[in-house]
C-alpha cells in the first residue's frame, strides 16, 4: 500500500482551484463585512396570556421545543387562573406544597417586595380581581369594597418554609408581575446550557437577549408609545440584557371617560397615578426588569429615579403621562428616541 501518494498534476490543479475558490470566497465575506451566519429557529406560540416568539441563532429546532416545553411547564405551575397551578392551589387552600420553580420564584418576589418598599406587591390579587382584572369583567370597586380588600394586601404576611408556602386567612397571591422576566431568565439558562450564544426571546412586552446579534452588533429593541400603544417611541440597543416595559396601555378599561388600568397601587388599591404612563427597565435579570417595571410605574417618576441613584444595577427608560422621556446615564447613546419630543437624561 502506497503512503502519501504523489497526486498527480491534474489533482494538484483541482486542489488548488479548490483552494483559490475557497480563498476568494473568504475574501468576498470579508469584504462585505461579515462571515457566514448561524441560521435562526423560530417559534411563535401562545402562553401566560400573551404572544411570544423565540428566536434561537445557531440552534436547531430541539432547543426551540425544549424552550417553548419549560415556557409551558412554568405556566402551569406559576398561572392565577388555571384551578390546576400551584399558585391556584396555595389560594384556594391557604398552603400548599410548591415545587422548586414556584419556591424559588416566591423567595425572590417576596424579596423584591421588601425591596421595594411594597409598591411591589404579589398579594395584591384580591384588588386586581375585584377590578374585573382577572376576567375582563370589568368594575370600578366602592371604597368600602377596596378597603375591606385591602387588609388582605400585606406580602409580609406570607409564609415560605422550604417547599411550603401557606397564606393568611383571605390572602391570596399573583406572580404576574414577575412571571415573565423569570421565565425570561429560566429559558437563557436552558438555551445556554444547549450552547445557544445568540437569541431574541420576546415574551410579550417582555424581551429577553442572549448574547448580541449574529453579527457582533446589539440587538435593537423597539420600546412602544404609550400614549397609543401602538406608534414606538424609540429604539434601545443592547446585548445579553432583558427589556422589560410595564405601562397603563397594556390593559385597561374606561369608564365615565377614566381610565383604570392593571398596575394596582399596593397603599390605595387603585390603579397606580403616579404620573407615569410606561416604564422600560433594562437590566441583567428578566425577574428584577419585570419586578421593577412595575414597581417604579407605582412609584413614580422622582421616587423611581431615588430608586436608580440608590442601587445603579438598573437602567430605565420613564415616559410621564405629558409624553416627556427620562433615561437613566447608562442608556446615553444606546437610546434613540423615534420621534421629537422632550428627553431628560439623568446622570447623577
Ligand atoms: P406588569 O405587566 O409586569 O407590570 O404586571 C402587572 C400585573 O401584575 C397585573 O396584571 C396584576 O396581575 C399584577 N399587579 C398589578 N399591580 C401589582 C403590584 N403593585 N404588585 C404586584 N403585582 C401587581
Ligand atoms: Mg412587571
Amino acid at each position: 500500500m502506497r503512503k502519501n501518494p504523489k497526486k498527480s498534476p491534474a489533482q494538484a490543479r483541482a486542489f488548488a482551484a479548490f483552494l483559490a475558490f475557497f480563498a476568494s470566497l473568504l475574501a468576498l465575506f470579508g469584504a462585505l463585512g461579515c462571515t457566514p451566519r448561524p441560521e435562526a429557529a423560530k417559534e411563535t406560540f401562545a402562553a401566560m396570556d400573551t404572544v411570544m416568539t423565540l428566536t434561537v441563532y445557531g440552534g436547531g429546532s430541539d432547543d426551540l421545543a425544549a424552550a417553548k416545553d419549560r415556557v409551558l411547564q412554568l405556566e402551569a405551575r406559576l398561572s392565577v387562573t388555571d384551578p390546576d397551578s400551584e399558585i391556584a392551589a396555595l389560594n384556594r387552600t391557604g398552603t400548599a406544597a410548591l415545587s422548586p420553580d414556584t419556591a424559588e420564584l416566591l423567595s425572590r418576589s417576596l424579596e423584591l417586595c421588601a425591596r421595594t418598599d411594597g409598591a411591589l406587591d404579589v398579594t395584591v390579587y384580591p384588588v386586581v380581581r375585584a377590578w374585573g382584572f382577572t376576567t375582563g369583567d370589568y368594575t370600578v370597586p366602592d371604597e368600602d369594597t377596596l378597603a375591606a380588600l385591602l387588609e388582605k394586601v400585606d406580602y409580609t404576611k406570607v409564609r415560605l418554609e422550604g417547599d411550603t408556602a401557606s397564606l393568611p386567612a383571605g390572602a391570596e397571591i399573583d406572580l404576574g408581575a414577575v412571571a415573565k422576566g423569570w421565565t425570561g431568565d429560566q429559558l437563557a439558562i436552558l438555551l445556554r446550557e444547549k450552547g445557544v450564544e445568540s437569541a431574541l426571546l420576546e415574551l410579550g412586552g417582555n424581551i429577553h437577549t442572549i448574547g448580541s446579534k449574529p453579527d457582533g452588533s446589539d440587538w435593537r429593541v423597539a420600546v412602544r408609545d404609550p400614549a397609543d400603544g401602538e406608534g414606538y417611541l424609540g429604539v434601545v440597543s443592547v446585548s445579553d440584557k432583558a427589556v422589560v416595559t410595564s405601562g397603563g396601555y397594556e390593559r385597561y378599561f374606561e369608564r365615565d371617560g377614566v381610565r383604570y388600568w392593571h398596575i394596582m397601587d399596593p397603599a390605595t388599591g387603585a390603579p397606580a397615578r403616579s404620573g407615569l404612563a410606561s416604564v422600560t427597565v433594562v437590566a441583567d435579570s428578566g425577574l428584577y426588569a419585570d419586578a421593577l417595571s412595575t414597581a417604579l410605574f407605582v412609584m413614580g417618576r422622582e421616587a423611581a429615579l431615588d430608586y436608580w441613584r440608590a442601587n445603579r444595577d438598573f437602567e430605565a427608560i420613564l415616559v410621564s403621562d405629558d409624553g416627556s422621556v427620562t433615561v437613566t446615564g447608562g442608556l446615553e447613546g444606546a437610546f434613540t428616541l423615534s420621534g421629537e419630543r422632550p428627553l431628560a437624561v439623568v446622570r447623577a
